[in-house]
């Protein structure tokens, strides 16, 4: 099939290039981003190839269509960044890749926990500069606190990310609390709680979101959850940056009761993340703002980013092109039912 891949950096060609390898497909790598203004560089593919940030709202999708679209190849499990009910409607496969070593993702929540805890960010800087004063750097063991889990795979579903992240914890000897609405058979067996929100925030030193967005999920964590948290809580967000409202955030790190931060994923990512910005000023005021805090650890959506993972996606990707030009079925569909109107 003839292919166009958008955000495509060397790394997403390296690994593709490798899983295409015996599959033939013909990949036109382009580094931007699809939307709106750039939809016209995909007019006669078949197929496009897309991440996190691109978006492919219904206008798009409609005139991709009318331009011999056939397949939306996500590089990523979350689809919120494409309309898939307009997709459906207009006859466009969208196909994803559900899981793609979600330990990747876990051990980079665990990752910002630890950072964020002992400080090690800090003492590697100060360490260079001669600076072996411990002041500042004073954390606390992870034995024996309580950690939210908000998202942590349904019963029968393997590799969630909440599960693996709910594992870890449990061997550092933590209290897991968690929530979903399809409580995870295997951690109630490994003595994890499930509580509603409301309950959960109140008892966590911790919490960590591995729920999908949705809009049951957009912006969950807004000022009147953050008031319900444990004084010093530590807020860690690997899913996707909407699950939290960003002002309520900052005012809960400025007032309380946020103790520290660390995030992978931010609200408005996509004019921000993925690129070297060094040279140019951020003219995003509520993400700068986040910087100047020194409790705030803030990732640019790496937490995918191991060789493992690009592999999985690179495969899983390569194969769903496959399937879809052979059986007119993509492996992975993503299909959603549309909202009604009762009214
Ligand atoms: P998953 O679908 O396996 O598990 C998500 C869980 O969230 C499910 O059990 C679901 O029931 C639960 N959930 C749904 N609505 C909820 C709600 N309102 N409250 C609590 N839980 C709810 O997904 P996953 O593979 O574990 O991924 C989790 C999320 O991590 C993805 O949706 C994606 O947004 C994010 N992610 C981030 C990166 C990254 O690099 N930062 C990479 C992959 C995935």
């Amino acid at each position: 099939m003839r292919v166009a891949v958008f955000s495509a950096r060397p790394y997403d060609e390296q690994f593709l290039a490798g899983a295409n390898a015996g599959a033939g497909h013909e990949l036109t790598y382009l580094e931007t981003r699809l939307s709106r203004e750039t939809g016209r560089l995909a007019a006669g593919f078949d197929a496009v190839c897309v991440f996190v940030n691109d978006e492919l709202d219904a206008d798009l999708l409609g005139a991709l269509r009318a331009d011999g679209l056939k397949l939306v190849a996500l590089r990523a499990a979350g689809f919120n960044n494409v309309d898939v009910v307009a997709a459906q409607r207009c006859g466009v496969t969208v196909a994803r890749v559900p899981a793609y070593s979600p330990h990747a993702v876990a051990e980079h929540s665990l990752a910002l926990i630890l950072t964020l805890n002992r400080k090690t960010h800090r003492a590697f800087n100060r360490i260079r500069e001669g600076n072996f004063a411990l002041e500042g750097l004073l954390g606390f063991d992870l034995n024996g606190k309580t950690v939210g889990v908000v998202g942590t795979g349904a019963i029968g579903a393997i590799g969630a990310i909440g599960e693996i992240v709910a594992r870890i914890l449990l061997g550092f000897g933590c209290v897991v609390v968690a929530h979903d609405p399809c409580p995870n058979r295997r951690l109630l067996d490994l003595g994890v709680r499930y509580a509603s929100i409301p309950e959960l925030l109140p008892l966590c030193d911790i919490v960590t979101l591995h729920c999908p967005l949705t809009p049951a999920t957009h912006r969950m964590i807004d000022a009147s959850a953050i008031g319900r948290m444990k004084p010093g809580v530590m807020l860690i967000n690997t899913s996707r940056g909407a699950v939290v409202d960003t002002i309520a955030v900052i005012h809960g790190l400025k007032s309380g009761p946020i103790g520290s931060l660390g995030l992978d994923v931010y609200e408005e990512e996509s004019a921000l993340f993925f690129e070297d910005r060094s040279e140019r000023f951020i003219d995003d005021d509520v993400f700068a703002r986040l910087l100047t805090f020194p409790n705030v650890l803030v990732t640019g959506h790496q937490a995918f980013f191991t060789q493992e993972a690009l592999t999985s996606i690179a495969d899983t990707t390569i194969a769903n092109i496959t399937a879809f030009e052979r059986t007119g079925r993509a492996i992975h569909e993503v299909r959603v039912e549309p909202v009604t109107d009762a009214s």
